[in-house]
């Protein structure tokens, strides 16, 4: 192989930048040219690309957002757009890619190996919710970012004797609500996976903590309990229909609603986009190159439709197709420890 493709799709996460460059210098290594395709699919279509060499990527390892680009681009769906990427490609004499994103952007590279262009996975996504793999990168920085935010909220809600709701993202999932809510110690964690009660699970059990003593909560939402029209991933999400017909359906009118029920002040924060900027950890350096090294050696030993992951705490790769049908079961017994640990 002596040309590969390189592109980050979807959203956009931490680490990302660390991951190209890992690729490009593994790829230098080997003798093997690197071309980096601007905004993901819609760039691989619209030949937007740069050539990459080890100096133009030698200082990416700390920086936040992605060199390439991001983009969403739905025509990437339709088969005859995918044989124009395959048709582009050629063109540029790329044998191989390598794409960091979610799981949407790995049913791209999956048309796209199939199509004839070797494709290699990278998980780069703050919301962990590729099943095939146990870290994304991202979302270890993510989670530092709103376990940092919550905190700061929490200061100024204990000085006041509020209540602090906060939604997170975590796009169809609720496991950013869940994990930085425990990191967090919030009193209370709203995901999708979980129906909740407005007057049992959340209006008494901050009255019966405000009983015994305690004088200001933390409420931590996932975005997509109120906003599952943008993501098909919502649909199934049952919370979503109950908010709506109880006049809940944004944060706002849920802590406006949570205030006037329970007597506490109460204050709304949509963390929103800051929880993707930003430098990535260490641990997301580590991950992001890792990970980049492990993709480029797949496609240099002709392995593709694989998705690079973490498994038992290693790097290893797995089945594209079979990743992407798997489930990941939300942990309910985890929110409820976290539940009654907060107590
Ligand atoms: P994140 O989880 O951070 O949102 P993602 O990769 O899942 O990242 P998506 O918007 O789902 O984000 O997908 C990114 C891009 O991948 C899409 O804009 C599209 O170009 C391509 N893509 C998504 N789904 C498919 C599909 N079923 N077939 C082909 N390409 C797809």
């Amino acid at each position: 192989m002596n040309t590969i493709g390189i592109m980050t799709s979807g959203g956009d996460s931490p680490g990302m930048n660390a991951a190209i460059r890992a690729v490009v210098k593994q790829a230098k290594a080997n003798g093997i040219k690197v071309i980096g395709i601007n905004k993901g699919y819609k760039g691989l279509i619209e030949m937007d690309c740069q050539e990459l060499t080890s100096a133009s990527v030698e200082d990416l390892y700390r920086k936040g957002g992605t060199i390439l680009k991001t983009a969403r681009y739905k025509n990437f769906k339709d088969p005859e757009v995918v044989a124009q990427g395959v048709e582009n490609c050629k063109k540029l004499g790329i044998e191989g890619m390598v794409v960091i994103g979610g799981d949407g952007s790995f049913r791209g590279a999956r048309d796209l190996t199939h199509a004839g262009i070797p494709c290699v996975g990278i998980p780069g996504t703050i919301d962990n919710d590729i099943v095939c793999t146990e870290d994304t990168i991202g979302f270890d920085s993510s989670m530092n970012i709103i376990t940092d935010c919550i905190s700061k909220l929490r200061d100024t809600s204990e000085t006041l004797d509020r209540c602090s709701v906060i939604e997170v993202m975590g796009a169809g999932a609720g496991w950013m609500a869940l994990e930085g809510g425990i990191a967090s110690g919030a009193d209370i964690m709203l995901v999708p996976e979980v129906e909740f009660d407005f007057q049992k699970d959340v209006i008494d059990l901050i009255k019966a903590k405000k009983e015994s003593g305690q004088n200001y909560f933390v409420i931590v939402i996932a975005e997509c309990v109120f906003f599952p029209e943008s993501n098909s991933k919502h649909k199934k999400n049952k919370n979503f229909q109950y908010v709506n017909e109880n006049g809940i359906e944004t944060v706002e009118k849920f802590t406006k609603k949570f205030q006037e029920m329970s007597g506490i002040e109460s204050r709304a924060t949509v963390l929103g986009h800051i929880q993707r900027g930003g430098a990535p950890t260490f641990h997301d350096c580590i991950l992001a190159t890792n990970m980049g090294v492990h993709a480029v050696e797949l496609l240099k030993n002709n392995k593709s439709a694989r998705v690079v992951v973490v498994k038992d705490g290693k790097i290893t790769d797995f089945d594209i197709d079979e990743g992407l049908a798997m489930k990941k079961p939300f942990d309910k017994d985890r929110l409820e420890m976290a539940t009654k640990l907060n107590f």
